[in-house]
């Protein structure tokens, strides 16, 4: 599992390296990018806290099939997780208000 960051979206305000557990996110030209791909673990932090939707976060084959990529984005306390392989788009929303209740 990786990250891809989407230097044309990016806005350079790099909270995505501050939430990063293992410090992989750094600066290159005025924009973010992993520095070592293969060091992350997947944790998705860097995703939930980027304003934009500039990363992208690639699922293995277990998971979402090969190729398959996921993003985040927020709206007011709905988080969406949305899933894209070839030919489909699911969209996955969780209400913040009721998770973390276990
Ligand atoms: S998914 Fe987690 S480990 Fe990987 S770059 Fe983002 S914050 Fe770092
Ligand atoms: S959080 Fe998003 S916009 Fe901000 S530096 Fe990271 S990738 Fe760029």
């Amino acid at each position: 599992m990786s990250i891809r960051i989407d230097q044309s979206k990016c806005i350079s305000c790099m909270r995505c390296a501050g939430e990063c557990p293992g410090n992989l996110i750094w600066k290159r030209n005025g924009k973010a990018f992993l520095r070592i791909p293969e060091d992350c673990w997947g944790c998705t932090s860097c995703l939930k806290v980027c304003p934009v939707g500039a990363i992208q976060f690639f699922l293995g084959a277990d998971i979402g099939g090969m190729g398959s990529r996921m993003t985040y984005q927020k709206n007011g306390h709905i988080s969406e997780w949305t899933i894209e392989s070839e030919g489909s788009r699911k969209t996955i929303r969780v209400d913040d208000r009721s998770s973390n209740q276990y």
